[in-house]
């Protein structure tokens, strides 16, 4: 007898329970089209009691002593290391990637909640003596209430982790709304994140799609909202939560560019760009998917195509150098960027439109992919394609590499290869871009700094983790003091408000 299909329950109020909702849809292995589970897009009512649920929770949440907080994630973080294999098993399945990236996505989520337990050396004010006479100012930081998140497919692990651990461990409480397309290993990490410590109604989990997005972005309860996503669904939160009265960070869309100046290593160059454009097959908000050769390495791409050809694409289970992509959806728009870059003149160099894979003839495959004599005006240039396409342009000086990256209105991550300190140097003060690789291919911040993506790719100040997440999960409250010790000067009435 065929088993049932399982479905994915909502966390409220520190139960799972099955949502009521008439509206479901399936999760998808990538690799071989298999139903994995059914998730619902939760109703009005479910979101309400989410909400609620936190809201309540905020009362005795907010005054736990910080040390009891941290001791949570203490606990949280030996959970999520004893656990990498079997979650890694299932962000694979309902995924794509590989086993080894799924390894790596769980891990830099784990660095975040490491973080997270260090929350006593984090959350703290400051004191200022005698700003007057006998008059003290200090500041604390404050959680703010209920705060959501709300995540996309590509880090089904990291990114949730980038959120709840730092907005709990500041005292807050949190509604998660996952990616509707794999949201089972998300749901695995809370359950975790229940079994280390965390408090009924803390944590509260709802799922959907727009309607549950639109809902977290009006209630007037949620205090704050994290979004990571495309730049479409980021700006449309960002305004209507912020019309709301909330403070927003979304992190956003990206076209990632590399310079490769001539006198780079050329071996670490090609293998370092190769790895940041295919892997994940290329569904990373910081994959490289433009590399401006500058003067002579324009004389490297058929180096730079054999080591592209020689990746193995395969079922993430079996750790090729690169998984299916997410949905068929996704599959087919990738195919037509690149018919639409052909069409536009572009020069392919590597196609990967018909990738065979043994044992998998319904994975949502494409292969890594290279276009040549690629200019700003094309539409494979213009749009994230958000798959294993890479486009070459090539260009005479580094000044002029710099300024097509700079008039390019993304600005997640870029990175230069070359061995001239003073080449890289000028690229770091020039480069209008927030994160910024020195023949490193992918800078994502460890979360003792913070995620710091600009322009295009974000909207708000604050980003995620580090220091600065501290400050947008927390209202800085500003306290002057005196306290009268002298019997003579007690007696007098001050009407000045002058210090
Ligand atoms: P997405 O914007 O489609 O979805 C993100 C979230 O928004 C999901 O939870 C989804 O349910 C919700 N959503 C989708 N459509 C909506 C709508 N019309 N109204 C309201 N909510 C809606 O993004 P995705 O495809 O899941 O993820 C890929 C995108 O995320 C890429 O653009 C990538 O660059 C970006 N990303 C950015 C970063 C970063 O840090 N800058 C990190 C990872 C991914």
């Amino acid at each position: 007898m065929k088993q049932a299909v399982p479905s994915v329950k909502l966390l409220i109020n520190g139960e799972f329970v099955e949502s009521h909702s008439q509206q479901w849809r399936d999760i998808i292995n990538p690799a071989t089209q298999e139903v994995l589970a059914r998730v619902p897009m939760a109703t009005a009512g479910e979101v309400e009691a989410a909400v609620a649920s936190a809201k309540t929770a905020f009362a005795s949440w907010k005054k736990t002593p910080i040390g009891s907080r941290a001791r949570i994630f203490l606990k949280y973080q030996q959970l999520i290391r004893e656990h990498m294999k079997e979650l890694a098993a299932l962000l694979t399945a309902e995924q794509g990637k590989t086993l080894a990236d799924a390894e790596g996505d769980i891990f830099r989520g784990l660095e975040v909640v490491e973080h997270a337990a260090s929350i006593g050396n984090l959350q703290l004010g400051e004191y200022a003596e005698n700003v007057a006479g006998g008059v003290d100012t200090y500041t604390v930081q404050q959680p703010l209430g209920v705060c959501a998140g709300i995540t996309p497919f590509n880090f089904p692990a990291m990114i949730p982790l980038w959120m709840f651990p730092m907005a709990i461990a500041t005292g807050n409480t949190f509604v998660l709304k996952p990616s509707e397309q794999d949201p089972m290993v998300t749901m695995r990490l809370v359950e975790l994140a229940l079994q280390a410590g965390i408090p009924a109604g803390v944590l509260n989990v709802v799922h959907g799609g727009e309607a549950v997005v639109n809902a977290i972005c009006d209630h007037p309860d949620i205090k704050a909202i994290s979004f990571v996503g495309s730049s479409r669904v980021g700006t449309h939160v960002y305004h209507r939560a912020s019309l709301a009265g909330k403070r927003v960070q979304c992190m956003m869309g990206a076209k990632n560019h590399a310079i490769v100046l001539p006198d780079a290593n050329k071996e670490q160059a090609l293998n370092q760009l190769t790895g940041a454009a295919f892997g994940a097959a290329g569904q990373r908000c910081m994959a490289l998917s433009v590399a401006v050769l500058v003067g002579e390495a324009r004389s490297w791409i058929p180096d730079l195509v054999a080591k592209a050809k020689s990746l193995r694409v395969g079922a993430g289970k079996d750790n090729p150098d690169l998984g299916p992509l997410i949905s068929c959806a996704a599959r087919e728009r990738v195919s037509s960027l690149i018919n639409q870059g052909v069409a536009e003149g572009a020069v392919l160099e590597l196609d990967g439109r018909e990738v065979q894979v043994d044992g998998y003839p319904d994975g949502n495959f494409v292969g890594p992919s290279i276009f040549s004599g690629v200019s700003t005006d094309m539409a494979i240039y213009q749009q994230e394609i958000f798959g294993p396409v890479l486009c070459l342009l090539a260009v005479d000086t580094l000044e002029e590499a710099i300024a097509i990256i700079n008039a390019n209105p993304n600005g997640n991550g870029t990175a230069i290869f070359t061995q001239s300190g003073a080449a890289a140097r000028r690229f770091q003060e020039d480069i209008d871009v927030g994160q910024v690789g020195i023949n490193v291919p992918i800078p994502v911040p460890v979360p003792l700094f913070s995620f710091t993506g600009s322009r295009g790719s974000k909207l708000g100040d604050l980003g995620p983790y580090g220091k600065q997440v501290i400050l947008f999960y927390t209202q800085t409250k500003t306290v002057t003091s005196r306290w009268f010790d002298d019997e003579a000067s007690s007696g007098k009435v001050h009407t000045t408000i002058s210090l």
